[in-house]
């Protein structure tokens, strides 16, 4: 008997992307077999750490690297990295920061929620954010003013399709930061495939997401500077005891950083840019549907399915569209569209041609001739 049977849950077709209450992503089969060996096993986790270093390092092209519980908390750990160092004492005291610098400046239009809001795991490390510039925009004065304060700990920029507003060039941020000795934490938490990108705008820390695109079990990817990587892992005999990375989740990191080395990415990219095509010009025969692919708003390496609504041929707009999707069985999941507009976004990556099938199939039943 499958999961879903067996415990009487709602079965799901994920188009919404790598989003955390549906279950994120799907690990591939290489990555369960390891989990599955690892959970019978015991290693010397810092051996085990040593060996995700050395390969997240390798990966990112960064100095060193190490794994954490997930993004969420990997934020809170780079945060109290750059408030610490690798002091015994001040890593004892947090989330009590007395005496340390505190203040996380980060752009207001960065300021994100991903279930909660961003700025919750910088206080969690016992630090205080403070905003710079408004929702619409921030400009490299703004972050000059922020950064001016005597006590800051760090700059923190978002690169998320969840940031609002215009602003300076990562690099260029990262670069008025260093002028003033800042050091400066990326969360790129969906960004795997950018993390390169990411480390070369001269990012001290970059944290990203082992089980969004990458498929590994919940796990926060934290790599860059090895002194503040080093100031990451010195955590775990303070606040980062709550929010360590199980030998399961490390093991999975490794099978899933192989697989991702051993990805044809060209092929990989032609296989989603064909299902985009497809899906789009059978959906853009329904009613009242207008469909195109779109680049990903963040740059990842992948199209979705923009799907416009007009209300007045379908009768229901784009909110009631994907509320009518969520309401049937299989539970379709779909991503919002961008703001301002009568669209769904459907994402792709992770489905089985036959869920593709039962979303058309289910479209149609929603928008009749
Ligand atoms: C998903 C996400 C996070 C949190 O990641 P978790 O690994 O689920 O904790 C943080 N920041 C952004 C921008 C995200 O999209």
């Amino acid at each position: 008997m499958g999961l879903h049977a067996a415990y009487g849950l709602t079965r799901i077709i994920n188009a919404r992307g790598p989003y955390t209450p549906v279950g994120v992503s799907r690990s591939g089969e290489g990555v369960a077999t390891a989990v599955a060996a690892a959970l019978s096993e015991f290693f010397v986790m810092e051996e085990l750490q040593d060996a995700a270093d050395r390969a997240l390092a390798r990966f990112a092209g960064a100095e060193a690297g190490t794994v954490v519980h997930c993004t969420a908390s990997a934020i809170t750990l780079a945060v109290a990295a750059a408030m610490t160092g690798e002091s015994p004492e001040r890593i004892a005291a947090l989330p009590d920061a007395t005496g340390m610098p505190r203040a996380v400046v980060l752009p207001a239009g960065h300021a994100v929620n991903y279930g909660h809001p961003i700025e919750q795991a910088v206080r969690l490390a016992g630090a205080v954010p403070v905003r710079v510039g408004t929702d619409a925009a921030y400009t490299s004065a703004d972050l000059e003013a922020g950064l001016s304060r005597p006590d800051v700990a760090c700059l923190l920029l978002v690169s998320s399709r969840l940031v609002r507003g215009a602003g300076v060039e990562c690099s260029e941020a990262v670069a008025v930061a260093h002028r003033r000795g800042v050091p400066v934490v990326i969360d790129g938490a969906a960004q795997d495939f950018r993390i390169e990108e990411l480390l070369g705008t001269g990012a001290d820390l970059v944290t990203v997401s082992g089980q969004k695109y990458l498929g590994s079990p919940t796990a926060g990817l934290v790599v860059g500077r090895a002194r503040l990587v080093a100031a990451v892992r010195a955590q775990e005999r303070g606040i980062g005891r709550a929010m360590k990375a199980s030998k399961e989740a490390v093991i999975g990191v490794l099978a899933a950083l192989e697989a991702r080395q051993e990805l044809d990415m060209a092929a990989w990219r032609q296989q989603q840019a064909d299902k985009v095509a497809d899906f789009v010009a059978r959906a853009g025969a329904l009613r009242g549907i207008t469909a195109e692919s779109v680049p990903d708003p963040t740059g990842l390496p992948f199209e979705r399915a923009g799907l416009e609504v007009d209300p007045a041929v379908s009768g229901m707009d784009a909110a009631a569209l994907g509320t009518a999707l969520r309401a049937g069985s299989p539970s379709i999941w779909v991503m919002s569209g961008r703001e301002g507009r009568e669209e769904l976004l459907p994402e792709l990556v992770p489905l089985a041609p036959a869920e593709i099938e039962a979303i058309l199939a289910r479209l149609g039943e929603l928008l009749p001739d």
